[in-house]
């Protein structure tokens, strides 16, 4: 098989995140080249290191050296998994693009199911996890919960139970591209997106070397993104809240009164109740406040129009984001940082 031209669209590109994988590397260039080089076309790795405090980097920039199929962006510092995703998708040149996580918890054999179905018309192709394998009952059951949660209450079709790990094809890859909001939920954006989507099922394994990278407190920021990016429902309930506790005084004035008046003014007197009340009530408020000021700062994530990503080098690849120029300026490309 030889190797791709680098200035030729290769058919595939294969995004891979990476933080501190090294014990992953070298089985997830061995596998994707075994399954891609059985397509017996052409293929490329574009690999982000998304800040790596270990070896990472430099195994990626080895296997660069060797094989001009890999590429490499690397991060100024972790910017996170999401924003790594980005960059994969906008350096992929590919035809279709899938996105696969470095640690082999989604088997690259897959990718030859997923490419049969994009041959068969469709623009998206999912992959559905059947089964979790070595992942804690508290993982499990939040990301249970979670995907639940973000069907109910988003405004666009989020198939449950499934990852990042998915083939889009070009036309979907630069709507993407085109959409540079801060806090992401990929897959949320490519369910946004529309186009011809499918699933296909697997079981997901346990991670092959290492240790998961998303901390109870990147689980809770990510599902904040998840929401706050795809619906209105959490600043839409404040309204329900406000209709009870207002119908509540409206039936408790005149039956407080009229108890009052049988049981004497002592009934539900005293400062006590007012404490309690005055506590529950801001409890409520300042809930609220927090989940405005979650919409706030995201507002205020965009109007400052940061660049998502700076990007310190680049190997095997063109200085500008992506051979098929598009969605993303040329003069900002120019200066290594992608907005
Ligand atoms: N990852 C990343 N930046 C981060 C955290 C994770 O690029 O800040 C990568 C990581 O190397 C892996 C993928 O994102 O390839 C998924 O991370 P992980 O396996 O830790 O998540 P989990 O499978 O536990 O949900
Ligand atoms: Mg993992």
């Amino acid at each position: 098989m030889g190797e791709a031209n680098m200035s030729e669209n290769p058919r595939y590109s294969i995004v891979a995140p990476i933080y501190n994988e090294e014990g992953n590397i070298q089985k997830l260039y061995d596998r994707i080249t075994l399954v891609m080089d059985s397509t017996g076309e052409e293929w490329e790795l574009v690999t982000v290191n998304d800040g790596s405090r270990d070896r990472s980097f430099e195994m990626l920039s080895e296997l660069a050296a060797k094989d001009s199929r890999i590429k490499v962006v690397n991060f100024a510092r972790n910017f996170g998994h999401q924003l790594a995703v980005t960059a994969g998708i906008d350096h992929a040149s590919g035809d279709a693009v899938v996105v696969i996580d470095a640690d082999l918890q989604d088997p690259p054999e897959l990718i030859l199911e997923m490419i049969e179905r994009w041959k068969a018309g469709y623009e998206v192709v999912y992959a559905i996890r059947q089964e979790r394998k070595g992942e804690s009952w508290f993982k499990l059951f939040t990301a249970k919960l979670f995907y639940r949660m973000i069907y109910r209450i988003t405004d666009v079709d989020i198939p449950l139970d499934t990852g990042d790990f998915r083939l889009i094809d070009r036309n979907v890859a630069d709507v993407l591209r085109t959409m540079r909001e801060h806090n992401r939920f990929i897959r949320g954006m490519t369910s946004w997106a529309g186009f011809k989507q499918t699933g296909v099922s697997y079981v997901r394994e346990a991670r092959e070397w290492g240790e998961t990278k998303y901390p109870l407190r990147k689980m809770v920021r990510f599902a904040m993104d998840a929401v706050t990016g795809f619906s209105y429902f959490p600043l839409q309930i404040m309204v329900y809240v406000s209709f009870i506790l207002g119908l509540l005084a409206v039936i408790a004035i005149p039956v407080i009164g009229i108890l009052r008046v049988i049981l004497g003014y002592e009934f539900l007197g005293g400062q006590v109740t007012t404490i309690l009340l005055l506590l529950i009530v801001s409890a409520f408020q300042l809930f609220f406040l927090f989940i405005m000021g979650q919409y706030i700062a995201r507002i205020y994530d965009e109007v400052r129009q940061r660049p998502l990503y700076i990007v310190a080098s680049r190997s095997n690849l063109d200085t500008s984001p992506g051979q098929r120029a598009s969605g993303v300026p040329q003069s900002e490309a120019d200066q290594d940082v992608e907005g």
